[in-house]
């Protein structure tokens, strides 16, 4: 057989499915459900409006090849919701439909990533940008991350070289729920503007935001003229709308330049996004109601969160957005993998250990990581220190299946602090 390409061996996979796949295996052996709080996948319905609008579509023969960079009303539609919820400056042309922002990142990158190229990221991140990363034959250098998860700039400038080229930045966050404030997200485009890098700004928890305020940095350069214009803003109906399986996400490219050539890139990458799917987005749009109702749930769902882990001393932040809690088990005196582990065998609960969101590999001359595929399909990468003891819980469940999800995790920290662990059963 011929060798595989040494990119394709390198990249790693995601935690999430990992633990997808030990969860299922337990489910199948019997003893009844696992409570997934594993996974960021709302638990609500789409808009009926928008279930109806895109089987509407397919009825009315709405059917065939789509644009590369989407139908003109969807794109319209977005360049006014950009312009109305963001404060960008982009004209229609600007705006680019793609099947989910996943991909979205990926030909992102592939316009702002030069080979051998850096990207900032931050130390704590959602794995896929690594993934994305080797793809795009470029390096990830990581910046770090302070207090309650947030950014700290002088980090950030002080991983800047002369091969960088873009900066990530992802509020509220994926894995911690943190929002960044305006002053950070100021300071971080600063940096970039002082340093000339891209700036690839990942809101697709934009609707998701508790105490805090969302602010879009593409924000800060509206009145700028285009020459001078350096963010991609990337967007999602995925959490907003609870539309994850549609796989609908959109971009609002700095220039026109810009979105020029990721209407190239996405001719081979996807050809287009699902032409019945973009009209369900334009209806998605019509009505912002969902977005507040699920909202409050998920405000709901973290107060309920932290009410049950802070007196039990596992968390020591508030996530202000997003669907998600970084808990630490330190004191339990296990890693993070094998508290994840100990929790799904003995109580049917499955967390996403952070040590997979915090992958740091090393470079070896050739720009390709250092590390040999496992016959798992994938290197063994070191991870950051600061997530080895963490665990992500995703409240995208019900109220009832978290409080008792939750129960259980501090149950078996208490059970492992005291020593008092072993031969316990759930029922
Ligand atoms: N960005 C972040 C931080 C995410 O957590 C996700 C999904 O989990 C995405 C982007 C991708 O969303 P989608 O491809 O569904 O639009």
């Amino acid at each position: 057989m011929p060798t595989p390409s040494r990119r394709s061996q390198q990249i790693p996979f995601s935690p999430i499915r990992a633990m997808f796949r030990l969860a299922d295996e337990m489910e199948r052996a019997g003893n009844g459900p696992v409570i997934r709080l594993h996974v960021g996948d709302p638990d609500f319905a789409p808009p009926d409006a928008v279930l109806e609008a895109t089987s509407r579509a397919m009825r009315e023969g709405k059917t065939h090849y789509p644009p590369s960079v989407g139908i003109q009303e969807l794109r319209a539609a977005l360049a006014e919701k950009v312009k109305r919820r963001n404060g960008l400056a982009a004209a229609v042309e600007q705006l680019v439909v793609a099947p989910g922002s996943t991909e979205a990142l990926l030909a992102v990158m592939e316009i702002a990533l030069h080979p051998g190229d850096e990207i900032l990221l931050p130390e704590i991140y959602w794995p896929n940008y690594v993934q994305q990363t080797l793809i795009a034959s470029a390096k990830p250098v990581f910046y770090p991350l302070g207090a309650g998860y947030q950014p700290e700039p002088g980090g950030a400038r002080s991983a800047v070289t002369p091969k960088t080229r873009a900066i990530l930045i992802n509020s509220p966050s994926n894995p911690t729920g943190a929002v960044i404030p305006e002053a950070t997200l100021r300071a971080l485009y600063a940096l970039a503007r002082e340093r000339d890098l891209w700036v690839i700004s990942d809101e697709a928890y934009e609707d998701i935001v508790f105490d805090a305020a969302h602010v879009s940095p593409g924000s800060f350069e509206r009145d700028l003229p285009e020459s001078e214009r350096r963010v991609f803003s990337l967007y999602t109906f995925s959490k907003s709308y609870a539309m994850t399986g549609f796989r609908l996400g959109y971009i609002a490219a700095p220039t026109l330049l810009a979105s020029t050539l990721l209407r190239k890139i996405q001719e081979p990458l996807v050809g287009s996004t699902a032409m019945p799917i973009q009209w369900g987005g334009l209806e998605a749009l019509r009505d912002d109601a969902p977005i507040a109702r699920m909202r409050d749930a998920y405000r709901r769902r973290r107060d309920l969160a932290m009410s049950l882990l802070k007196p039990a001393g596992l968390v020591d932040y508030t996530p202000e957005g997003a669907f998600y809690i970084l808990a630490d088990v330190a004191s339990t005196g296990m890693t993070a993998d094998e508290f994840a582990v100990r929790l799904l065998r003995e109580c049917r609960v499955a967390v996403a250990p952070a040590s997979g969101f915090a992958l740091a590999p090393e470079f070896a001359p050739d720009g390709l990581p250092v590390g040999a595929m496992t016959p798992g399909g994938a290197p063994e990468y070191p991870t950051h220190p600061k997530a080895r003891t963490r665990v992500r819980i995703a409240f995208c469940v019900s109220d009832e299946e978290l409080r008792e999800g939750l129960t259980r995790l501090v149950g078996l920290a208490e059970r492992l602090r005291t020593g008092r662990s072993a031969g316990t059963t759930v029922g």
